[in-house]
């Protein structure tokens, strides 16, 4: 708040309502260049006031990159629960007392079912998810096989799999068998890391992540906000997965389960998810900004308001708890004035293709034969 009533004051107010501080980092981010630290903390902290501007603001952005077009994403969860990790935040941890359903994987052909249901439904990509702190190698030949079976009868879904911390090889097997992209978020802050887990390190995730980039894997990965964290850790967070250029960044908003050691812990308002997704709509304009887990908890009624921000949603059920109906979210689509992305569209825009590689050298602006100094 207080960051923002600063820029307010000094700045100003152009006619059209848009605060001129919004406005330029408008302009920055449709040019895609990453807000400054101050910038992001100015969308976390702005009033209510102007809620509806930052909304705006982000949709143009949104817009500017990926039309009116939502992006459906199913999940399937091959193996749930009884993990040996200790992620506080997650239904599925050591320990938990959630109840909810467990499991060991289900089978190759269940899983293409599924699939089959979700392309059905407008899906367009599968996110195949396992619990537990990392994959086998028998995990991933059965996954491999997964793959397989989704691709006969649907050779058109996108394919995400996200069994947790992964190795080069098991990046590069993967990406043979035909995976699309991998998952794994850093959820929180590397300072604040240690508070939500014990089991593995944040460097654990990002090394994931790098793997499987390098594999040629399109990275996903994202965050999960209101667990405690303070509006700078929500930018560390946000700048850190900037670092790692991921093509997705999917947003979570913690549901607190009963059970587990953030129960009962509920700080979100749907204002405040607004903001956060602003926020990483600014930092993302033109990366697949996810509205995942939570949404339907925590943004409520302005759902639809999320739209005009992110441009990709879950459909249906969750890992473990249970989402809107399909119909329901198609219908809020298309109240909203949105389409969803038909299977021959491609989400990211043109500049952006490649699974996660450079398209292309990005040409040195710096250093010699310029006013600005290098990079050293
Ligand atoms: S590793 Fe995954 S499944 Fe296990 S507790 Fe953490 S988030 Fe949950």
């Amino acid at each position: 708040m207080t960051v923002h009533s600063d820029l307010a004051a000094h700045d100003g107010t152009p006619n059209d309502g848009t605060p001129s501080w919004l406005a330029r980092l408008t302009e920055g981010s449709l040019a895609r260049r990453r807000p400054s630290r101050h910038e992001a903390l100015a969308v976390l902290g702005s009033g209510d006031d102007v809620l509806l501007e930052v909304v705006a603001a982000a949709a143009r952005v949104r817009r500017a990159f990926f039309g009116n077009r939502v992006k459906l994403n199913y999940l399937v969860n091959m193996k749930s629960g009884l993990c040996a990790e200790d992620c506080s935040y997650c239904s599925q941890r050591r320990g938990s007392q959630a109840g909810v359903l467990t499991y060991n994987w289900i089978s190759p052909q269940q899983a293409a079912d599924e699939a089959a249901r979700a392309a059905a439904a407008g899906a367009k990509r599968v996110c195949l998810v396992a619990s537990g702190r990392g994959p086998s190698d028998r995990d991933v030949e059965r996954v491999a096989r997964t793959i397989s079976a989704i691709r006969e009868g649907h050779p058109e879904l996108e394919v995400c799999v996200c069994l947790g911390i992964l190795g080069a090889e098991h990046a590069s097997r993967l990406k043979e068998a035909g995976a699309d992209a991998y998952n794994h978020n850093l959820n929180t802050a590397a300072s604040n890391y240690g508070s939500i887990c014990s089991t593995h390190s944040f460097e654990d995730r990002v090394g994931t992540v790098r793997h499987a980039a390098g594999a040629g894997l399109s990275p996903c990965s994202g965050v999960i906000v209101g667990m405690g964290e303070s509006d700078d850790e929500l930018v560390d967070v946000a700048f850190g997965l900037h670092e790692l250029g991921p093509d997705s960044v999917p947003v979570n908003f913690l549901m607190p389960f009963e059970g587990t050691p953030l129960a009962g812990h509920l700080e979100l308002s749907p204002a405040k998810c607004l903001r956060a997704l602003a926020m990483f709509r600014f930092v993302f304009p033109d990366v697949e900004v996810r509205i995942a887990g939570g949404r339907e908890m925590h943004l409520r009624s302005l759902q639809p308001l999320g739209l005009h921000i992110a441009n990709s949603i879950f459909l249906g059920d969750y890992l473990t708890s249970e989402g809107a109906p399909g119909a329901a979210d198609l219908a809020m689509i298309a109240d909203a004035g949105f389409v969803v992305e038909g299977a021959d569209e491609v989400t990211l825009p043109a500049h952006r293709r490649g699974n996660g590689v450079p398209v292309a050298p990005a040409l040195r602006r710096r250093g010699p034969g310029t006013e600005v100094p290098a990079n050293a």
